[in-house]
């Protein structure tokens, strides 16, 4: 089976205005209505190489962390129904980049870590990141939570260990995304899920786990409300039950 995305995925264009109103004229706002629709306003903002030069820490940022090829930049591209939102931390120079995305208002962030395991980059140079990400991760005081993402075929590795173990112990709320669920029938990715869940009970390690897909859009709606939570975006009205982001 591959792991190629079709490219041609349809962006939902959500207006910005309260047709609930008793006017006859939609009222313009500017909450936004829904968190796939607050997502959605997402801009890139900036590129940092090392911690001391991210952006003022100030605000909330919610950073997302994960193996390389594990699925990140598809989920961020998901999350925020831009096809390509996640590309410059693709392009060559910047995978080792720190990069940072507003949605309309810079004091919410999301953080977009570099992918470790990246072969293409030297031994020496892995070392020195992961001191960069180790600052980033204790130090950053904006930063209020980490989004992990984990392909769903291989959870849980050594250094996602790692990963866990440093934001439990920074008091970090972490939230596990298992990606690429599409690979599995729902019963078995059910059974995934619980057994990554015991695994990181058993490893006293604290995090909440979903499943998640960029292919058929499994577990969007959940991961775009956990942001809404975490960086207290208030939102117009609340989305009708089951609705799910395209
Ligand atoms: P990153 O290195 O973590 O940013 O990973 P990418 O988002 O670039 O994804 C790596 C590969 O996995 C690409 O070929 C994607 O098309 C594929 N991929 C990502 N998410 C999914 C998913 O949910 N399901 C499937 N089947 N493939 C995916």
């Amino acid at each position: 089976m591959t792991d190629e995305l079709p490219t041609d995925t349809a962006l939902t264009d959500t207006a910005l205005t309260d047709t609930a109103a008793t006017d006859a004229q939609p009222i313009k706002t500017s909450l936004p209505k829904t968190a796939a629709s607050w997502l959605q306003q997402a801009k890139f903002l900036t590129s940092s190489p090392t911690f001391k030069g991210c952006p003022p820490d100030m605000g909330l940022e919610v950073a997302f962390a994960g193996r390389s090829n594990a699925g990140k930049s598809s989920a961020i591209n998901k999350i925020t129904q831009q096809r390509q939102l996640a590309r410059a931390s693709k392009t060559p120079g910047r995978t080792q980049m720190i990069n940072y995305f507003t949605m309309g208002r810079e004091d919410q962030r999301l953080v977009d870590l570099p992918g470790y395991g990246y072969a293409q980059v030297p031994e020496k140079m892995k070392l020195i990141w992961q001191k960069e990400l180790e600052k980033y991760l204790v130090a950053r005081q904006s930063l209020v939570a980490l989004v992990l993402v984990m392909d769903a075929r291989r959870p849980l590795t050594e250094f996602d260990q790692q990963m866990l173990q440093w934001a439990n112990q920074a008091e970090l709320q972490t939230h596990v995304i298992l990606t690429k669920c599409d690979k599995f029938k729902r019963d078995p990715a059910r059974k995934l899920l619980r057994e990554t869940e015991q695994r990181m009970q058993a490893l006293g390690l604290k995090c909440s786990v979903q499943l998640f897909s960029s292919l058929n859009g499994d577990g969007v709606s959940d991961l775009q409300h956990k942001l809404t939570e975490f960086l207290e975006q208030p939102l117009q009205s609340a989305e009708p039950d089951g609705a799910q982001a395209s």
